[in-house]
């Protein structure tokens, strides 16, 4: 279905950002992967797969190394198709003392790079009358938590971006929208459980219990072979009129 496209993920080396780039080349996406992690090991996803491979460290919070990812994939893969937004980190802390550095930080990565990527794909995606942008916002770009307060801004931003953007490409072919997950067990969220463990002085398994018991009332983490499937099927027609939409994958988080 997708053989032919070039689909490039941000963030890409793990958690989400690979399970939707595995989901995207098993239905035949060539996939430029992009992150900081174990790159080799991502890469190995794809073995038993029929897909091209590219790969540029660009580090999302750089415009400049960005606009250079960009020209690294139209020069070896071809224009991007589908651009997924999904590079993004997390700091908690109170907002009285929250770390300057790791505020610019988080909104740079979190929310401005899908500015640069969708500036600099957008035209061609018009032009050639096709085109995919899903962003990878998270349940807390519609609610909040507490000592959250750059990541919540960041990505209520995210959501905010995918509407306006949707509409200035409504009469196209080129559809904008936004996955909101809930708990998904990633090294980003490992880290949070990490810190859940130490505090209250539990297990893994009971910190991870906790978490979910807190916010997710399914009690079970979201899967990133879930939201893959959600992103193929936001490639496919059936979704050529969703435009602008917020898709919770929360375990019914959002809904309480
Ligand atoms: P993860 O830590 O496994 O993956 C993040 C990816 O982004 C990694 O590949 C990392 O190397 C990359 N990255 C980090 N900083 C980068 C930078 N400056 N430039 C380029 N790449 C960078 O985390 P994840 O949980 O898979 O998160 C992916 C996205 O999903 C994030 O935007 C996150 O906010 C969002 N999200 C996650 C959850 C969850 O529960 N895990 C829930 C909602 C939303």
């Amino acid at each position: 279905m997708l053989t032919g496209k070039t689909a490039l993920v941000t963030g890409s080396t793990s958690g989400i950002g690979l399970g939707i780039a595995r989901a995207l080349a098993t239905h035949g996406a060539n996939i430029i992967l992009n992150g900081f992690g174990d790159v080799e090991a991502a890469k190995r996803e794809f073995v038993d797969l029929d897909c091209e491979l590219g790969y540029h460290p660009a580090d999302m919070g750089a415009p400049s190394q960005i606009a250079d990812m960009i020209a690294y994939a139209e020069s070896t893969l071809g224009p991007v198709d589908i651009l997924v937004n999904n590079a993004g980190i997390q700091h908690v802390s109170p907002v009285e003392d929250f770390p300057v550095e790791k505020w610019d930080a988080i909104l740079a990565i979190n929310l401005t790079s899908a500015f640069h990527t969708t500036r600099l794909t957008l035209a061609g995606m018009k032009s050639r009358g096709w085109g995919r942008i899903i962003n990878v916002a998270s349940t807390h770009g519609l609610v909040a938590s507490a000592n959250k307060s750059a990541y919540v801004a960041s990505k209520h931003g995210l959501v905010g971006f995918t509407k306006s953007v949707a509409l200035e490409a409504a009469t196209t072919g080129v559809t904008v929208n936004a996955i909101c997950p809930g708990w998904v067990l990633t090294p980003l969220v490992q880290k949070q459980v990490d810190a859940r463990a130490a505090a209250d002085g539990v297990s893994d398994a009971e910190a991870k219990r906790r978490l979910l018991a807190e916010k997710q009332p399914s009690l079970q983490f979201t899967t990133t072979a879930q939201l893959g499937e959600l992103a193929v099927f936001l490639c496919t027609p059936a979704a050529d009129n969703i435009r602008g939409a917020a898709f919770n994958v929360d375990g019914g988080w959002a809904a309480q």
